[in-house]
């Protein structure tokens, strides 16, 4: 079994990212951004939109989709981002929360119009939240209230009973499911390579192997031998990378995810699983899985694996440990008992996490940087909504996306070490064992170790 090598994504496209050069001299440029994922990527297509006059630049310090982008479970999805009680206390409130509700949902048909279905393999199939114990069938019951409150519509997420789960995946013991249709799923390698032609094709320059070193007030950049000049603002788009940059080791949490993929199922074997419209689904245990049926035809299934690293310590290109291999094959073996499908290719990689598990575009015109992320594993869609802020913002527009909650200076910093370790892990344990407890037990009540751990990590 392949392990790491970016992910199975990036080792099917087989494609490289020669194209893009390394920057080999000082350069001036109006904005300078950094990091060459998803939200770089849109960050230079939309600026170059909205001023064709522009000079950007975008700094990929390894490769295009070297980062999440290249490695995710490929939901392009308008699930919350973020904690909707938190963003509900900044100045715009509940309306900024229904608001950026709002803005997630149109974007996903949005991103696939811009790109083109067939370039990101997109498919329009929905997400499936699937209940596989009675605490699940409660949790999801509670999810559906919880998106009534805030005025998602009747048709945009609904309960669905066992038969109804099982007629559209065959996952095993599942007693129910939350079904809404905001979901695409694409090919997410697929998806960051078009945004950086795209980027590229409008006038914006991409280097790769061109890892920024520092970031300084006066607008310059330190990139391996060369200096970078920005004239204007400099945008720091490197999410669960951003503990790296010197003096920000506590700003976002890099949490781990981590996938498995298996070979192609016959067809004789699909129509064991079912899964005909290839919905994103998603398990509703503390420590859920997700997955999707693969455009290619095989099964592709992500959990946390283990959950972090100390000090913010990063994978080496994706690659997974041993335990997490076997957890994600006993969990791939447990959803589908009815068919053998062997795994091929597993891998990992970071999420940006906000002390307040909530997304930020933090922009500060005194030194004219920028920062964007903390999307918290949903960063698919949000990466294009949280570019079209930054642009409005650099362009110094007033829009209905500068107002949004999203907008506003970066959370508090996470704890040092090693209290962030024994946080992180600690939780990860009280998830786990509720999980086991929840299995064991016929009850819809919620396990008492998750319920304190949801109070400590504040969710
Ligand atoms: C396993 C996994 C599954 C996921 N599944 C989903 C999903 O199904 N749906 C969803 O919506 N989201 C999902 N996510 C989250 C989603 O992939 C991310 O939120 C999104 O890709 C973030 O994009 P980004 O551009 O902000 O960050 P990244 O894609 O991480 O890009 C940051 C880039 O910055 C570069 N960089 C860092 N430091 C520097 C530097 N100093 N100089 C130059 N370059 C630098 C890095 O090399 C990296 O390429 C998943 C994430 C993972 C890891």
């Amino acid at each position: 079994m392949k392990n790491g090598e970016i992910s199975y994504w990036r080792s099917n496209a087989g494609a490289s990212s020669a194209n893009w050069p390394r920057l080999d001299e000082d350069l001036n440029v109006d904005v300078a951004i950094i990091g060459g994922g998803l939200t770089g990527l849109w960050t230079a297509w939309v600026l170059k939109q909205r001023d064709p006059s522009l000079e950007v630049a975008v700094f990929e310090g390894e490769e295009i989709g070297y980062g999440a982008s290249g490695r995710n479970g490929g939901w392009l999805s308008a699930k919350p981002v973020g904690m909707r009680r938190v963003l509900a206390r900044g100045t715009s409130g509940r309306a900024g929360v229904l608001a950026i509700d709002r803005v997630l949902a149109s974007s996903i048909h949005e991103i696939v119009e811009i790109l083109g279905a067939s370039e990101i393999d997109a498919h329009h199939g929905g997400w499936l939240e699937i209940a596989r114990s009675r605490s699940e069938l409660a949790r999801i019951k509670h999810h559906l209230m919880d998106a009534q409150s805030w005025g998602v519509e009747p048709e945009r997420v609904r309960l669905l009973g066992a038969e109804e789960v099982r007629n559209r995946v065959k996952v095993s013991g599942a007693l129910g499911g939350l079904y809404s249709p905001d979901n695409y799923r694409v090919d997410p390698y697929k998806l960051v390579l078009a945004v950086a032609n795209l980027a590229a094709s409008s006038g914006a320059a991409i280097y790769t192997s061109s890892r920024v070193h520092n970031v300084t007030d006066g607008r310059r950049l330190r990139v391996g031998d060369f200096t970078v000049r920005a004239r204007q603002h400099i945008v720091v788009a490197t999410e669960g990378y951003s503990g790296r940059e010197t003096g920000r080791s506590r700003s976002l949490l890099p949490m781990n995810s981590a996938m498995m993929v298996t070979e192609p199922l016959t067809d004789e074997q699909w129509r064991m699983v079912g899964w005909e419209s290839a919905e994103g689904i998603r398990g509703v245990a503390h420590t859920f899985f997700y997955g999707q049926r693969t455009p290619d035809g095989r099964i592709a299934i992500g959990g946390r694996g283990h959950p972090y690293r100390f000090a913010s310590k990063l994978d080496h290109d994706g690659r997974v440990d041993e335990k997490t291999v076997t957890a994600l094959s006993n969990l791939l073996r447990d959803l589908f008992p009815q068919v053998s499908a062997r795994p091929v290719h597993a891998w990992c990689g970071v999420i940006g996490v906000t002390r307040d598990w909530s997304p930020f575009v933090d922009t500060d015109p005194s030194n004219g940087i920028t920062r964007v992320g903390g999307y918290a594993g949903q960063g698919l869609t949000a990466s294009y909504v949280g570019a079209r802020i930054v642009a409005d913002l650099l362009c110094g527009k007033s829009t209905e996306l500068t107002e949004l909650p999203w907008v506003r200076p970066m959370p508090r910093r996470w704890e040092p070490e090693p209290l962030r370790w024994v946080g992180a892990h600690g939780l990860y344990k009280a998830y786990s064992i509720a999980d086991r407890m929840e299995a064991r037990r016929d009850t819809e009540r919620t396990a008492w170790p998750a319920r304190l751990a949801d109070r400590i990590a504040g969710r």
